[in-house]
């Protein structure tokens, strides 16, 4: 005997509700990610494999940009470049 109540209707809806929350994740996650000088697909995977939880990863992330020398991504925080050792000053 099978007397589970089953409403498939609801079940669309609440799934639907679920999905619309998770894609609405990953965008934030990667626009979070991207102002914080990340590279989007950075930003994408935490909303993809986190979700909202991503959302806060990205937040917490520590602040980085390019090196005026050599290019790279380094911490905003930085006075010199780990990549390639010139003095940077990125907080304005
Ligand atoms: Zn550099």
């Amino acid at each position: 005997m099978n007397n589970y109540y089953y409403d498939p209707g609801s079940t669309i809806f609440c799934s639907g509700i679920g999905l619309v929350i998770y894609i609405i994740a990953i965008i934030w996650a990667t626009n979070v990610a991207k102002s914080r000088g990340y590279p989007s697909w950075y930003g994408f995977l935490l909303g993809f494999f986190l979700s909202l939880v991503g959302v806060l990863v990205a937040s917490i992330l520590p602040r980085k940009k390019a090196c005026p020398h050599c290019a790279e991504r380094i911490n905003i925080e930085a006075s010199i470049c780990p990549h390639c050792l010139r003095e940077v000053n990125l907080r304005e």
